[in-house]
């Protein structure tokens, strides 16, 4: 089957009222992917998702042309923590995690990295890459981690290409690792791309720590804070620090076509994803348009 260039465009999506509905959400926006907590992510325990809503929501997902789908996992998880137990039941939560990907199919969870709390950065990415390799060697199936590049706030862990390169370097399951990197979080943590050289620059250096080919999922997001703020503030597309400029770049660039970038801008209703969503249409080029058969809402 030849693969049809489009462009891989959508948002998180909230799960309300069934898993099923993430996708009638993400029809209604118009997303061609999107991403999705499998369960609330501010707990560590979830139900039991029942064979019915498993069934219900892929075959919601064939019926659509929204492909793929994305998982975040829960931020509750830290496998750098010092503490043990926090340890032991972050890998659980994490297998789990995997666990429901594998029965929903879904390709790609994104993590958090974890915090060190008290150590040194270097404990914490030893312990991450343990943790990983725990419950990646524990849950069979084929989803890929998707590490995310983190914003800097206290102790995280992943805020540097090379933090995250460490870890995927200690890993013995590299096959089932990648990265999700998020606009807003590496700006802030002091990557600057808002023009043509250093946007080529950053994703040189992406290149030469982490590798391209490692680059799963692409969070997009302006920030409300400035560059190297390392705080973690969210803002609609071209209303932030970042500005146009970097979408449009990123947006027009054909290295990222087949990479999906999931909006996670503020929202009170769908109507802001359907805002952003327009915004970035208009940073298309001519070209880029062509190629992935995006209409102009102006009349060819
Ligand atoms: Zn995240
Ligand atoms: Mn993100
Ligand atoms: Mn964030």
């Amino acid at each position: 089957m030849q693969h049809q260039k489009k462009l891989l465009l959508g948002a998180h999506m909230s799960i309300e009222g069934g898993l099923h509905k993430a996708i009638e959400r993400g029809i209604e926006t118009g997303c061609t992917t999107l991403q999705i907590f499998t369960k609330s992510n501010r707990q560590w325990h979830a139900k039991a998702i029942s064979l019915e809503e498993i069934e219900k929501f892929k075959q919601a997902v064939t019926a659509s042309s929204i492909n793929p789908i994305v998982a975040h996992a829960s931020y509750l998880i830290n496998l750098a923590s010092p503490e043990e137990a926090t340890r032991k039941k972050s890998i659980i939560a994490l297998k789990k995690e995997l666990e429901v990907c594998s029965q929903l199919n879904i390709p790609y969870l994104v993590l958090h990295p974890g915090s060190h709390v008290n150590q040194t950065t270097k404990e914490g990415v030893a312990l991450i890459s343990q943790g990983l390799d725990q419950a990646l060697q524990e849950s069979p199936g084929t989803t890929i981690i998707a590490l995310e590049t983190m914003a800097g706030q206290g102790s995280s862990v992943g805020s540097t290409f090379e933090e995250l390169a460490e870890i995927y370097q200690l890993s013995e399951h590299k096959k089932r690792l990648g990265v999700c990197l998020d606009t807003c979080h590496i700006f802030s943590a002091g990557y600057d791309f808002t023009e043509k050289k250093v946007y080529e620059a950053m994703w040189s250096e992406f290149d030469k720590t982490i590798g391209l080919e490692r680059l799963k999922v692409i969070h997009v997001n302006d920030s409300k804070k400035e560059l190297g703020s390392r705080v973690d503030r969210h803002e609609t597309i071209t209303k932030g620090k970042i500005g146009a400029e970097a979408f449009a770049l990123l947006f027009n660039d054909a290295r990222f076509f087949d990479v999906p970038k999931i909006l996670e801008t503020p929202k009170v209703t769908l109507a802001e994803d359907i805002y952003n969503m327009e915004i970035i249409k208009g940073l298309l080029t001519k070209e880029t348009k062509e190629l992935l058969k995006v209409k102009s809402e102006k009349a060819a």
